[in-house]
Protein backbone atom coordinates (compact mmCIF):
# COMPACT_ATOMS: atom_id res chain seq x y z
CA UNK A 1 0.00 0.00 0.00
CA UNK A 2 2.94 2.11 0.95
CA UNK A 3 3.98 2.94 -3.12
CA UNK A 4 0.31 3.49 -3.95
CA UNK A 5 0.47 5.86 -0.87
CA UNK A 6 3.11 7.59 -2.04
CA UNK A 7 2.45 8.06 -6.42
CA UNK A 8 -1.44 9.22 -5.26
CA UNK A 9 0.47 12.10 -3.16
CA UNK A 10 3.09 12.91 -5.84
CA UNK A 11 -0.36 13.12 -8.14
CA UNK A 12 -1.76 15.56 -5.35
CA UNK A 13 1.67 17.74 -5.50
CA UNK A 14 1.30 17.76 -9.52
CA UNK A 15 -2.06 19.36 -9.28
CA UNK A 16 -0.90 21.69 -6.24
CA UNK A 17 2.36 23.01 -8.74
CA UNK A 18 4.78 20.80 -7.48
CA UNK A 19 6.71 18.20 -10.08
CA UNK A 20 8.50 15.34 -7.60
CA UNK A 21 10.87 13.24 -9.14
CA UNK A 22 10.07 10.19 -7.11
CA UNK A 23 8.76 9.11 -3.93
CA UNK A 24 12.68 9.20 -2.13
CA UNK A 25 12.09 13.41 -3.02
CA UNK A 26 9.18 13.48 -0.32
CA UNK A 27 10.84 10.81 2.40
CA UNK A 28 14.21 13.30 1.91
CA UNK A 29 12.30 16.49 2.32
CA UNK A 30 10.74 15.48 5.79
CA UNK A 31 14.11 15.45 6.84
CA UNK A 32 15.08 19.00 5.96
CA UNK A 33 16.14 21.46 8.38
CA UNK A 34 17.64 24.25 6.25
CA UNK A 35 16.54 25.39 3.08
CA UNK A 36 19.86 27.50 0.64
CA UNK A 37 17.88 29.78 -1.23
CA UNK A 38 20.17 31.23 -4.38
CA UNK A 39 19.56 35.18 -5.05
CA UNK A 40 19.47 36.61 -8.22
CA UNK A 41 16.36 34.80 -10.38
CA UNK A 42 15.10 32.98 -7.41
CA UNK A 43 14.51 35.35 -4.65
CA UNK A 44 14.97 38.57 -6.66
CA UNK A 45 12.37 38.93 -9.91
CA UNK A 46 15.72 38.06 -11.60
CA UNK A 47 14.65 41.33 -14.05
CA UNK A 48 18.04 43.69 -13.57
CA UNK A 49 17.25 47.64 -14.65
CA UNK A 50 20.92 49.54 -15.05
CA UNK A 51 20.72 52.43 -12.86
CA UNK A 52 24.18 53.47 -13.29
CA UNK A 53 27.02 53.90 -15.68
CA UNK A 54 30.71 54.65 -14.05
CA UNK A 55 33.36 55.35 -16.31
CA UNK A 56 37.26 55.51 -14.70
CA UNK A 57 38.93 56.00 -17.98
CA UNK A 58 38.25 58.48 -21.12
CA UNK A 59 36.08 56.10 -22.74
CA UNK A 60 32.84 57.19 -22.30
CA UNK A 61 29.84 56.02 -20.49
CA UNK A 62 27.66 55.23 -23.79
CA UNK A 63 30.59 53.66 -25.07
CA UNK A 64 31.45 51.31 -22.13
CA UNK A 65 27.70 50.56 -22.61
CA UNK A 66 27.89 50.15 -26.46
CA UNK A 67 30.25 47.21 -25.57
CA UNK A 68 28.71 45.47 -22.97
CA UNK A 69 26.04 45.25 -24.90
CA UNK A 70 27.90 43.88 -28.00
CA UNK A 71 29.91 41.18 -25.80
CA UNK A 72 26.55 40.33 -24.34
CA UNK A 73 24.17 40.19 -26.42
CA UNK A 74 24.38 36.48 -27.40
CA UNK A 75 24.19 35.66 -23.47
CA UNK A 76 20.98 34.71 -22.06
CA UNK A 77 21.70 36.22 -18.06
CA UNK A 78 19.21 38.63 -16.34
CA UNK A 79 22.44 40.86 -16.36
CA UNK A 80 22.71 40.74 -20.00
CA UNK A 81 19.33 41.56 -20.66
CA UNK A 82 19.51 44.63 -18.86
CA UNK A 83 22.74 45.66 -20.37
CA UNK A 84 21.61 44.75 -23.86
CA UNK A 85 18.07 46.73 -23.00
CA UNK A 86 19.66 49.87 -21.55
CA UNK A 87 21.70 50.29 -24.81
CA UNK A 88 19.08 49.88 -26.88
CA UNK A 89 17.07 52.45 -24.95
CA UNK A 90 19.90 54.84 -25.58
CA UNK A 91 19.97 54.34 -29.12
CA UNK A 92 23.14 52.85 -29.34
CA UNK A 93 24.58 50.30 -32.33
CA UNK A 94 24.98 47.08 -31.44
CA UNK A 95 25.22 45.63 -34.33
CA UNK A 96 28.71 44.70 -34.08
CA UNK A 97 29.29 41.05 -33.63
CA UNK A 98 32.23 39.79 -31.60
CA UNK A 99 34.34 37.23 -33.12
CA UNK A 100 34.56 35.17 -29.76
CA UNK A 101 32.45 35.34 -26.53
CA UNK A 102 33.64 32.83 -23.69
CA UNK A 103 31.23 32.70 -20.76
CA UNK A 104 32.44 31.99 -17.53
CA UNK A 105 29.73 30.65 -15.33
CA UNK A 106 29.34 32.51 -11.68
CA UNK A 107 31.63 35.36 -13.53
CA UNK A 108 30.58 37.16 -16.29
CA UNK A 109 31.68 37.45 -20.06
CA UNK A 110 34.95 37.99 -22.15
CA UNK A 111 34.50 39.13 -25.82
CA UNK A 112 36.78 40.01 -28.55
CA UNK A 113 35.01 42.54 -30.51
CA UNK A 114 37.57 44.03 -33.58
CA UNK A 115 40.83 42.63 -32.03
CA UNK A 116 39.82 44.51 -28.62
CA UNK A 117 39.04 42.27 -25.66
CA UNK A 118 35.96 42.98 -23.42
CA UNK A 119 34.77 41.72 -20.22
CA UNK A 120 32.06 42.69 -18.27
CA UNK A 121 32.19 40.72 -14.42
CA UNK A 122 32.70 40.42 -11.15
CA UNK A 123 35.69 41.65 -9.09
CA UNK A 124 37.11 38.24 -9.54
CA UNK A 125 36.88 38.21 -13.40
CA UNK A 126 38.09 41.81 -13.14
CA UNK A 127 41.17 40.45 -10.73
CA UNK A 128 41.82 37.31 -13.11
CA UNK A 129 42.14 39.04 -16.37
CA UNK A 130 44.01 42.45 -15.27
CA UNK A 131 45.03 42.11 -11.69
CA UNK A 132 43.75 42.91 -8.31
CA UNK A 133 45.43 46.37 -8.45
CA UNK A 134 43.08 47.94 -10.68
CA UNK A 135 40.16 47.39 -8.27
CA UNK A 136 42.19 49.93 -5.74
CA UNK A 137 39.69 53.37 -5.14
CA UNK A 138 36.76 51.65 -6.85
CA UNK A 139 35.20 50.62 -3.84
CA UNK A 140 34.98 53.97 -2.91
CA UNK A 141 33.02 54.78 -5.77
CA UNK A 142 30.43 52.40 -6.04
CA UNK A 143 31.28 50.90 -2.34
CA UNK A 144 27.82 51.95 -0.95
CA UNK A 145 25.76 50.48 -3.47
CA UNK A 146 23.36 48.16 -2.23
CA UNK A 147 23.07 46.44 -6.01
CA UNK A 148 24.37 44.78 -8.20
CA UNK A 149 27.46 46.06 -9.68
CA UNK A 150 29.47 44.69 -12.94
CA UNK A 151 32.89 45.83 -13.88
CA UNK A 152 33.87 46.36 -17.33
CA UNK A 153 37.46 45.92 -18.69
CA UNK A 154 38.45 47.10 -22.34
CA UNK A 155 41.92 46.26 -23.40
CA UNK A 156 43.78 46.17 -20.24
CA UNK A 157 42.23 48.61 -18.16
CA UNK A 158 38.65 49.41 -15.95
CA UNK A 159 37.05 51.49 -18.15
CA UNK A 160 33.70 51.30 -15.82
CA UNK A 161 31.39 49.96 -13.57
CA UNK A 162 27.50 49.14 -14.21
CA UNK A 163 25.13 49.38 -11.17
CA UNK A 164 22.06 47.43 -11.82
CA UNK A 165 19.23 47.28 -9.31
CA UNK A 166 16.62 43.94 -9.11
CA UNK A 167 13.76 43.58 -6.50
CA UNK A 168 13.16 41.66 -3.78
CA UNK A 169 9.79 39.15 -5.07
CA UNK A 170 6.98 39.17 -2.70
CA UNK A 171 6.75 35.54 -2.84
CA UNK A 172 10.38 35.00 -1.86
CA UNK A 173 8.92 37.59 1.47
CA UNK A 174 6.28 35.39 2.28
CA UNK A 175 7.58 31.84 2.20
CA UNK A 176 10.95 33.08 4.06
CA UNK A 177 8.57 34.40 6.44
CA UNK A 178 6.57 31.21 6.75
CA UNK A 179 9.61 28.73 6.86
CA UNK A 180 11.26 30.74 8.99
CA UNK A 181 8.29 30.36 11.46
CA UNK A 182 8.00 26.64 11.20
CA UNK A 183 11.78 26.54 12.62
CA UNK A 184 13.71 25.96 9.23
CA UNK A 185 17.12 27.60 8.94
CA UNK A 186 17.75 29.42 6.13
CA UNK A 187 20.84 30.52 3.83
CA UNK A 188 20.98 32.96 0.80
CA UNK A 189 24.06 31.59 -1.58
CA UNK A 190 25.16 33.97 -4.33
CA UNK A 191 27.59 35.10 -6.82
CA UNK A 192 26.98 38.49 -6.16
CA UNK A 193 28.52 40.81 -4.28
CA UNK A 194 29.03 41.16 -0.37
CA UNK A 195 26.48 44.95 -0.57
CA UNK A 196 23.72 43.48 -2.88
CA UNK A 197 23.48 39.95 -0.93
CA UNK A 198 23.59 41.74 2.54
CA UNK A 199 20.93 43.85 1.34
CA UNK A 200 18.38 41.19 0.47
CA UNK A 201 19.60 39.22 3.25
CA UNK A 202 18.82 42.17 5.63
CA UNK A 203 15.04 42.93 3.92
CA UNK A 204 14.44 38.99 4.29
CA UNK A 205 15.47 38.87 7.95
CA UNK A 206 18.17 36.12 6.95
CA UNK A 207 21.28 36.13 8.96
CA UNK A 208 23.15 33.16 7.25
CA UNK A 209 24.29 34.09 4.13
CA UNK A 210 26.92 33.62 1.59
CA UNK A 211 28.04 35.94 -1.07
CA UNK A 212 30.91 36.15 -4.54
CA UNK A 213 30.25 32.31 -4.84
CA UNK A 214 31.43 30.68 -7.69
CA UNK A 215 29.25 27.71 -9.37
CA UNK A 216 31.46 25.07 -7.73
CA UNK A 217 31.31 26.75 -4.57
CA UNK A 218 28.07 26.53 -3.52
CA UNK A 219 27.72 22.55 -3.50
CA UNK A 220 30.93 23.10 -1.28
CA UNK A 221 29.36 25.11 1.27
CA UNK A 222 26.20 22.67 1.12
CA UNK A 223 28.80 19.86 1.35
CA UNK A 224 29.92 21.53 4.79
CA UNK A 225 26.21 22.00 6.01
CA UNK A 226 25.65 18.02 5.35
CA UNK A 227 28.70 16.53 6.90
CA UNK A 228 27.72 19.41 10.25
CA UNK A 229 24.51 16.70 9.90
CA UNK A 230 21.99 19.26 8.55
CA UNK A 231 19.70 18.04 5.50
CA UNK A 232 19.80 20.55 3.18
CA UNK A 233 17.14 21.94 0.05
CA UNK A 234 18.36 24.20 -2.45
CA UNK A 235 16.46 25.99 -4.21
CA UNK A 236 17.81 27.60 -7.52
CA UNK A 237 17.39 28.63 -10.90
CA UNK A 238 20.70 29.21 -13.07
CA UNK A 239 23.11 26.83 -14.78
CA UNK A 240 25.38 28.23 -12.08
CA UNK A 241 23.27 26.39 -9.18
CA UNK A 242 22.93 23.05 -11.32
CA UNK A 243 26.08 21.53 -9.08
CA UNK A 244 24.43 22.69 -6.07
CA UNK A 245 21.06 21.16 -6.84
CA UNK A 246 22.63 18.02 -7.49
CA UNK A 247 24.45 18.22 -4.34
CA UNK A 248 21.57 19.11 -1.45
CA UNK A 249 19.28 16.41 -0.78
CA UNK A 250 16.42 18.26 -2.15
CA UNK A 251 16.86 20.35 -5.29
CA UNK A 252 14.24 22.60 -6.03
CA UNK A 253 14.59 24.34 -9.56
CA UNK A 254 12.31 27.22 -9.64
CA UNK A 255 9.18 27.57 -12.37
CA UNK A 256 11.21 30.42 -14.66
CA UNK A 257 14.80 28.16 -13.74
CA UNK A 258 16.70 27.06 -16.86
CA UNK A 259 16.61 23.69 -18.03
CA UNK A 260 19.49 22.48 -16.83
CA UNK A 261 18.61 23.62 -13.25
CA UNK A 262 15.12 21.35 -13.78
CA UNK A 263 17.34 18.72 -15.02
CA UNK A 264 19.49 19.07 -11.94
CA UNK A 265 16.30 19.14 -9.39
CA UNK A 266 14.38 16.70 -7.50
CA UNK A 267 11.31 18.70 -7.46
CA UNK A 268 10.57 21.51 -9.71
CA UNK A 269 8.16 24.27 -9.06
CA UNK A 270 5.45 24.39 -11.43
CA UNK A 271 4.20 27.79 -11.07
CA UNK A 272 6.00 31.09 -10.48
CA UNK A 273 5.42 30.90 -6.43
CA UNK A 274 8.12 30.31 -4.16
CA UNK A 275 4.86 29.79 -1.32
CA UNK A 276 4.96 26.31 -3.11
CA UNK A 277 7.96 25.60 -1.07
CA UNK A 278 6.98 25.37 2.40
CA UNK A 279 3.63 23.83 1.17
CA UNK A 280 5.51 20.53 -0.41
CA UNK A 281 7.48 20.76 2.56
CA UNK A 282 3.98 20.18 4.54
CA UNK A 283 2.67 17.85 2.35
CA UNK A 284 5.91 15.41 2.59
CA UNK A 285 5.35 15.38 6.26
CA UNK A 286 1.68 14.26 5.19
CA UNK A 287 2.99 11.66 3.03
CA UNK A 288 5.48 10.31 5.59
CA UNK A 289 2.51 9.96 8.53
CA UNK A 290 -0.13 8.56 6.11
CA UNK A 291 3.02 6.07 5.02
CA UNK A 292 3.68 4.88 8.60
P1 LIG B 1 23.62 34.48 -8.49
O1 LIG B 1 24.47 33.48 -7.78
O2 LIG B 1 23.18 35.59 -7.57
O3 LIG B 1 22.43 33.87 -9.21
P2 LIG B 1 25.36 34.54 -10.84
O4 LIG B 1 26.14 33.35 -10.37
O5 LIG B 1 24.49 34.36 -12.02
O6 LIG B 1 24.52 35.19 -9.61
O7 LIG B 1 26.38 35.70 -11.12
C1 LIG B 1 27.34 36.04 -10.16
C2 LIG B 1 28.09 37.26 -10.58
O8 LIG B 1 28.83 36.98 -11.77
C3 LIG B 1 27.20 38.45 -10.91
O9 LIG B 1 26.85 39.23 -9.80
C4 LIG B 1 28.10 39.20 -11.88
O10 LIG B 1 29.06 39.95 -11.18
C5 LIG B 1 28.80 38.09 -12.63
N1 LIG B 1 28.09 37.70 -13.87
C6 LIG B 1 27.42 36.56 -14.11
N2 LIG B 1 26.90 36.55 -15.36
C7 LIG B 1 27.22 37.75 -15.90
C8 LIG B 1 26.98 38.37 -17.17
N3 LIG B 1 26.27 37.79 -18.15
N4 LIG B 1 27.48 39.60 -17.36
C9 LIG B 1 28.20 40.22 -16.42
N5 LIG B 1 28.46 39.70 -15.20
C10 LIG B 1 27.99 38.48 -14.95
MG1 LIG C 1 20.28 32.75 -10.05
Amino acid sequence: AVPLTMSASIHRLLEAGILVRNSEVLEKAVRVDTLVFDKTGTLTEGKLVVERVYTLTDISADEIIRLAAIAEKSVNHPIAKAIVEYARARGLDVSTNPSRVDYIKGMGVVADINGLVVAIGSEKLVEQMIGPESLRGVADIVGGYAGTRVYVVVGDKLAGVILLKDEVRRDAIEAISVLKARGYRIAILSGDSREAVEEIARVLGVTEYYYRVEPIDKAKIIRKMQSSGRVVAMVGDGINDAIALSQADVGIAVHRGTEIAKEAGDAILLRDDLTLIPRFLEAAKKVNRAAK
